[in-house]
């Protein structure tokens, strides 16, 4: 995909980087939204917004790889690790999420 242009500048984008351009405004969209609910259940979201997968940690004992599979995403454990962070250690498990 080419240069985005500024708003003020005149749109010459092909349909094809229109189509791109959607398809990144929602999975930065969904990202902003699974962001929020995860860190509202005590997970950390970790890939970077417009990726599309999505990757976020989860406390040991935690369901939302469970509840995000139940609204839908397709949810795989990638492995775990500990996560380090300056009140505690714990031990967290690595998930990846695609879009469904
Ligand atoms: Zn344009």
């Amino acid at each position: 995909m080419s240069r985005p242009h500024t708003p003020r500048e005149p749109c010459r984008c092909t349909d094809g980087q229109r189509a791109a351009a959607r398809i990144l405004e929602r999975r930065k969209a969904r990202h902003a939204a699974l962001n929020a609910y995860i860190s509202e259940q005590g997970g950390w979201l970790t890939s970077i917004a417009g990726d599309p997968l999505m990757r976020f940690e989860a406390p040991h004992a935690s369901n939302l790889a469970e509840d995000l599979h139940g609204k839908g995403y397709v949810v795989t454990p990638v492995g775990s690790t500990t996560r380090i962070d300056p009140h505690a250690t714990a031990t967290i498990t690595l998930t990846e999420v695609y879009e469904t």
